[in-house]
This record gives C-alpha cells, structure tokens and sequence, in this order.
C-alpha cells in the first residue's frame, strides 16, 4: 500500500493524486500542522476555512469508500509537520511510499522532495494550462503579455468563440468595465454558511493574535455550498460585474464581485466549469458580454497566467526588489490608525473578512506600499497571510510582479501607481478622508498626490525612457520649479513621519 497526501488546497474530488490511486490499499493522508498554519500569520478566518473544508472532505472521502488518517491540529501525535506526518503515518503503516500532486508552493515542493520516502509526483490537473502549455506560450517572446495568452486559452477552451473568432469580434471589453462607484449596490453579497463549531474554539484558541477577526464566519466550506454561492452570484452579482469591477465603495467590502477565489483556490470549484456555467448565463441572456467576458479573462487569462510565471520564474521570484524598495511595512496594514480613509478601509474589510476585492490591493493597499516604497518581500508577505485565498503561486506574481513591479516588468509593462485622483473617480472614500484628494501640496494634501511625484521622480533613471509614461515625466516637468521643490519637500516629511511610526 502506498499513502495519498491530500494538501489543504487540494480539495478536489478528481484531483490526480486520488485519480491515480488506489481505494482498496492505499491510506489517504490529510494534516492539519502547524508548520503550514504558521510560515506566516495566516488570518483566523483563513486558518478556520482550511480546517473545515478539509475535515468535510476528508469525511466525503469516507463516504465514498477511502480509508483516511487524518491528523487535527490538536492531536498529541501531531508531528507539525506534513513530512514529518508522511513518515510518521508510512512507518506505521509500512507504506511502499507517496504518491501526491504537485503543491502549489516552491517551499513544499522541495520540502516533499528532500522528504527520505519513495514518492510519486503527479502534475496538478485543476488548471487549463499546464507547465509545458506555458513553457511553450513563454518560449521566444520577448514579453509575456497576459493578453496573448489569454487569446490562447479562449482557443483552446472554446469558452466565448464564435468558429475561430472572438464572439462578439473584440477578444476583450475592459474599456466597458471602469464605471465608477454606484450609488448603490443591489446585490447582496455573497451567501453566508455555518461553520464547524470545533474549528472555530480551536482557531480561537490557538491562532487570537493573529491579525483578523475569526467572527462572523460566512465561508462556504465544502463544494455542494461553494456552488451554491457561484448560482447564487451568477443570478444576482454577474450581470453588474463588468461595469463595477473596479469601483469601490465605503462600507461596501463585495459590491458585484463574485466571492469564489478561496473556493476556487481551495479546490472546491473547478475554474473550467466555472466559466461554462458564467458563459451559459449569457447565451441564456442572463448577463451581458462585457460581464461574461471580463469574468471569464479573469479565471482562464490572469489566474492561470499568474500561476504560469510563478511556476516559469522558479523559487527566487519572491525574492525580487527590482526597485531597490527598503522601508519597513508600516503598522497601518495590521490595524494601526491611519488618517487614509482609503487605506483605513481597506485593512478594516481585510481584518474583518480576509477579502479584499482586486482595485482595493491593487490601487490602494498596493498602490501605497508602492508609491512608499516599502519592501516587496514585506508586502508579499502581508498579502499571503491576510487573504483567504493567499497561496504563493497566484499571490506572489500578483504582489511582486503586478504590484510592486519588483520583478522588472515581467508581468506589467509599467507600475501600477496612481495619485489620489484615481481613487477619488472610482471610489467615495475622499469624501469621509481627513486629507484633501484635491490639494497637490499642504497640509491636507493627500498622500498618494505627494508620493506619486515622489516615486516618479526618485526612479526618473528608470522609468522616464518608457513609452507608456513619458506623458507622466511631461507633466512633472512642465511643473514649475518651486511646486516640484515643494512636492518632494512635503513627500519626504511625510515619509518621516510615517517611519515614526506617526498616525499619518
Ligand atoms: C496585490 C494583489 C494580490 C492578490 N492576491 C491574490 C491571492 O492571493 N489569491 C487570489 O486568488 N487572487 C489574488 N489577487 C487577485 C484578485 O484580487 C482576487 O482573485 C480577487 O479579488 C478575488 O475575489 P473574487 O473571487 O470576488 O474575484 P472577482 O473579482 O469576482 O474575480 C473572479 C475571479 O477571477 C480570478 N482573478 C481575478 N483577478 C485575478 C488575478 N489578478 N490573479 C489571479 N486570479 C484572478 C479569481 O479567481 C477570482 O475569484 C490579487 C490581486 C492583487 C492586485
Ligand atoms: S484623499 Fe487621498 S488618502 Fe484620502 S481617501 Fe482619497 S485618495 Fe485616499
């Protein structure tokens, strides 16, 4: 008999490892350890989700006739480690070895294959583009721009093609996604589940000074309700999520987006059949191109391109600091007050929920921490502890690359910065801020306006030869004299006072 090694994120009834293995002889393993629980502070309501969603499969798989040796968190054999529960559970057992799919994390990955068992690794089957499919897209290019790729796997999954053609004659209708903030939402957010009761005192018990609250609990913990939740949202969310996608609103943490990265992520909704389902909503007319389109780019275009680089781009990726940022992440991304209204915002819904949609990390949390020039690696960081759907093959490229552009620019042909006036068009959280989106300098000034010039300017050598920002480098330039002067003035005083550790 051989084990399976079942991980955390791969909850999924096809998963190659259970495909290939065999239900009368061999032991499905699955370990809550806390080595995994804690490579970082992971948020409670991270943690929590984890532990039920694979309690609940683990027992699905009872149902259906595996034998399971699961280990709990609190177990007083519990070796804190998954190796450490392979070798455990394969001496006692007297298994011939592993078999297991390909985790989703270089730090696994080798961990697994230093591990002193026989293993068996198989490629993990859940995504529409596997290794080689992205190796060859990659091979030869000199930029591996999403769009192309996205093309690709319209093709290849047929998902919105008419023959060989785009439906519609446009590949993509972005243009058609960027309505500001509504007045008002009519969709009432995602469904609210119940939660394993056990996990929650455990969690409570043993994870409270993690950054985030526990309560209320709402996820979907296993597939038959993660479903539910991507019906639920198809019905009432989907027509809207094209022209909101990138609004933002006070108090209003999901607005139209549907929810489902965790389930996603987890293994709990398969990406294929997601799209098939958000497609079938338009041909019944039940949502508008631009919806569908803009959904769908999403899942097969920038998730599986995300996944690709991180698997392209090898263990060193997160290490990246092409901008040489250094500054320490502030207290405000755990909670500290901050006179942002924006970023206040932000990190309230993040504590609250472990979710955050798109624009808010990437024009806010993102934004700032780039404009600031705080450490990539200490961003990436974050990013992968305070999300519920944070594992390092799709957070890394998103943080690193299309964040904090520390990569280079393999993933954004230019940083992703924006003074306030972005967040003020797209959002209503100026109105409620202490500092002005109006005013370029001041004391009221708003701090995106001061550090947008600032970042600009200190990396001048770097960015003015761009094509996409020359305009940018134009306008500071025409700025007299004095006005510039005074920009960088205020912008250092304020980076001051933020590395004292300042309310600002
Ligand atoms: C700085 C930063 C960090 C991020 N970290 C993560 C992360 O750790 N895990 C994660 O799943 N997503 C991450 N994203 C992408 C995106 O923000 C989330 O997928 C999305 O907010 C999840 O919410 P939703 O399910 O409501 O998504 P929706 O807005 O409803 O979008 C639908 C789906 O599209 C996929 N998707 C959308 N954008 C991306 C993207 N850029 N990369 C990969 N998938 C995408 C997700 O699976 C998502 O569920 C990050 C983005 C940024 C800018
Ligand atoms: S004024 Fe500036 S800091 Fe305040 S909410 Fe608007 S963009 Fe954010």
């Amino acid at each position: 008999m051989r084990l399976v090694l079942v991980l955390g994120d791969q909850l999924s009834a096809d998963l190659s490892a259970l495909q290939k293995a065999d239900q009368e002889n061999d032991l499905v393993v699955m370990a809550e350890v806390v080595a995994e629980a804690s490579y970082v502070p992971h948020h409670p309501k991270k943690i929590a989700f984890t532990f039920m969603a694979m309690r609940k499969f683990a027992q699905s798989l009872r149902d259906a006739g595996w034998r399971v040796a699961y280990t709990a968190l609190d177990d007083p054999e519990n070796t804190g480690s998954i190796t450490g529960e392979l070798i455990r559970y394969a001496a006692q057992n007297d298994a011939a070895g592993v078999v297991y799919t390909e985790p989703g994390e270089w730090r696994l990955i080798q961990e697994l294959a230093d591990m002193p068992l026989r293993s068996h690794v198989l490629p993990d089957t859940r995504f529409i583009a596997s290794h080689s499919d992205f190796e060859n897209w990659a091979e030869g290019r000199k930029q591996l721009r999403m769009e192309y790729f996205y093309r690709e796997m319209r093709r290849k999954t047929g998902l919105l093609m008419d023959g060989d053609k785009p439906e519609g004659g446009k590949w993509n209708y972005d243009h058609d996604n960027r309505k500001p903030a509504p007045d008002q939402v009519d969709f009432d957010g995602p469904l609210r589940f119940s939660p394993d009761n056990a996990v929650m005192d455990l969690v409570a018990e043993r994870f409270s000074d993690n950054f985030g609250d526990l309560q209320p609990f709402w996820f979907a913990i296993d597939s038959d309700q993660a479903n539910a939740q991507l019906d639920h949202w198809i019905d009432a969310g989907l027509p809207k999520f094209g022209d909101f996608q990138d609004a933002m609103l006070q108090d209003q943490p999901f607005l139209y987006h549907s929810l489902i990265s965790f389930y996603l992520n987890a293994g709990l909704l398969d990406p294929l059949d997601v799209c098939q389902r958000v497609e079938a909503a338009y041909h019944a007319g039940k949502a508008p191109l631009n919806a569908v389109e803009g959904f769908i780019r999403q899942i097969i275009g920038w998730r599986e391109y995300m996944r690709g680089i991180y698997f392209l781009e090898g263990p060193a990726y997160t290490a990246r600091n092409g901008l040489g940022h250094e500054r320490a992440l502030p207290d405000m991304y755990w909670g500290a007050p901050t006179r942002m209204n924006c970023v206040a915002q932000a990190v309230k819904q993040t504590k609250e929920h472990a979710y955050a949609h798109h624009i808010q990390r990437l024009m806010v949390t993102g934004n700032f921490a780039l404009l600031a020039g705080i450490d990539p690696a200490a961003v990436h960081k974050w990013y992968l502890a305070v999300y519920a759907d944070a594992y390092e093959w799709v957070e890394a490229p998103n943080v690193i690359g299309m964040s904090q552009f520390a990569d280079d620019g393999i993933i954004a042909s230019k940083p992703y910065i924006s003074s306030g006036n972005y967040i003020h068009k797209m959002s209503n959280y100026c109105g409620s801020c202490a500092y002005r989106v109006q005013d370029k300098t001041g004391e009221k000034a708003c701090p995106f306006n001061l550090l947008y010039w600032h970042f600009l300017d200190r990396h001048r050598d770097r960015f003015s030869g761009n094509p996409r920002m020359g305009n940018m480098y134009r306008v500071w330039d025409r700025m007299d004299a004095e006005k510039r002067t005074t920009v960088l003035t205020e912008a250092e005083a304020w980076l001051t006072k933020l590395d004292q550790g300042d309310a600002v």
